[in-house]
């Protein structure tokens, strides 16, 4: 029983924006059955409303109805911010607290509206245990879609240990340096059930840390066991070299021109820019310990993405939205996973429903989930929201989950208070759903 009470719910009037570009309607009726959608439009004979014991009826006037958000760049299981009391080096060193934990952000990221979710990154293997604790329907939270470490050379993003200590497992990153090396990574998470591997070049893009055979190898390996292959990649090099490699999406491409950018719309391959983090860190870095030298690669970074931004869009690149929340103590979880369709549309010249459709639709794709999510129509998974305003009037609407009044997951209402107030107790209600 999805609807915890096994009732259909009947959700009618407001406006309906789909998540498929299509123009916003007015909403006649959309029919949740266990954890799908029945029908959307018309209603037909056999939904009697008045049977109260079998159906519920949402009244969604003066409300727009949407596809729950889906962030494509979010980390549950870093550690961050660290706590009093718990051993940590770079976030905790305790799995089992971490997992705890990755599990409360989850549900504080569902209460922000956001339904599913793409993870490309953790300790240990915390998201793949988290992700079917959730599918099982231990714990409440969004549909996870995830990586293990990053898999880094030598000079990548999260070297940061010296040689002698490597990449320890409550680190994000695991050293392999050599294509025989990565291959044997690539089988180990698959081996654990990661959904995608992800790779990552040079923290801000100055040098190129993987090599073009390196990546291909990687990609060749990871296809053939049918997982994904994702890329923190900032650089211009290093976004080439993805693109040829066949990757399935890459993360920023911040230092791409023109030149890069032509090989990667010819490959056909999606570009998450994921500016939020760059937005924020210039916003509040300086709070967090983030020193003018690093702000000031932040900013140049930032300035160069706007730029690659709009050759992105006049190339026809596909752009996917990810806000990299959870990534370190000054990006919070349930703030800011609706940053990034604003930024496309204050700095990419996106329109609100374009921006709306990145974020819902395009975003499906990493979650692998194309024909299950993004779009509100029959037949689909039952992830839905339900807002107090017009994100179309305005797109900062979606932010933070200030205007929600519903939020559906799996055909199942969310309860959006009674949690926050346990300050930092883990309280979960048990879930009665049959997967
Ligand atoms: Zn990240």
């Amino acid at each position: 029983m999805y609807n915890g009470n096994g009732k259909t719910l009947v959700m009618q009037h407001g406006t309906l924006i789909d998540g498929s570009g299509r123009p916003a309607t007015t909403n006649e009726a959309i029919v949740i059955e266990g954890n799908r959608i029945r029908s959307v439009g018309r209603l037909t004979e056999d939904v009697r409303l008045e049977d109260q014991d079998h159906v519920q009826v949402i009244d969604a006037t003066e409300h727009w109805i949407m596809p729950g958000l889906i962030d494509g760049h979010c980390h549950l299981s870093f550690g961050f911010p660290q706590m009093a009391a718990v051993p940590s080096a770079r976030g905790t060193t305790n799995p089992g607290f971490s997992a705890l934990r990755a599990a409360r952000n989850a549900q504080q990221v569902l209460r922000a509206g956001v339904t599913s979710l793409a993870v490309p990154g953790g300790t240990w293997f915390i998201d793949v245990a988290l992700r079917d604790a959730i599918t099982a329907g231990l714990y409440e939270g969004p549909r996870i879609a995830c990586a293990g470490r990053f898999i880094i050379t030598y000079g990548s993003i999260i070297d940061n240990e010296p040689s002698w200590v490597g990449t320890p497992e409550h680190t994000i990153g695991v050293l392999a340096n050599n294509v025989d090396e990565m291959i044997t990574e690539v089988r180990r998470q698959c081996k654990y059930g990661v959904d995608f591997i992800k790779l990552a070049d040079s923290t801000w893009g100055d040098t190129q840390t993987i090599a073009p055979e390196e990546l291909a190898a990687v990609v060749q390996e990871a296809h053939r066991r049918q997982a994904r292959v994702t890329i923190h990649s900032r650089g211009a090099g290093s976004t080439r070299a993805a693109a040829e490699a066949g990757m399935d999406w890459i993360l920023h491409a911040d230092l791409a021109t023109e030149v890069e950018l032509e090989v990667v719309a010819e490959a056909g391959v999606r570009l998450m820019p994921t500016m939020t983090f760059l937005q924020h860190a210039i916003d509040v870095g300086h709070k967090f310990g983030r020193g003018p030298r690093e702000l000031d690669m932040i900013k140049r970074n930032w300035d160069s993405s706007v730029r690659m931004l709009e050759q992105a869009r006049a190339l026809g690149i596909t752009i996917l939205c990810g806000t990299d929340s959870g990534n370190s103590p000054l990006m919070p979880y349930g703030e800011l996973h609706a940053h990034e369709p604003a930024i496309l549309v204050e700095y990419g010249g996106y329109t609100p429903m374009e921006a709306i459709v990145a974020c819902t639709r395009n975003n499906a794709f990493v979650v692998g989930l194309e024909n299950e999510v993004g779009v509100l129509e029959a037949g689909r998974l039952a992830d839905l929201i339900l807002l107090k305003r017009d994100p179309l009037a305005d797109i900062r609407v979606l932010q933070g989950g200030q205007h929600l009044a519903m939020v559906i997951k799996d055909g199942r209402i969310v309860d959006l208070d009674g949690h926050e107030d346990t300050a930092g107790m883990l309280a979960f209600a048990p879930a009665a759903a049959q997967v």
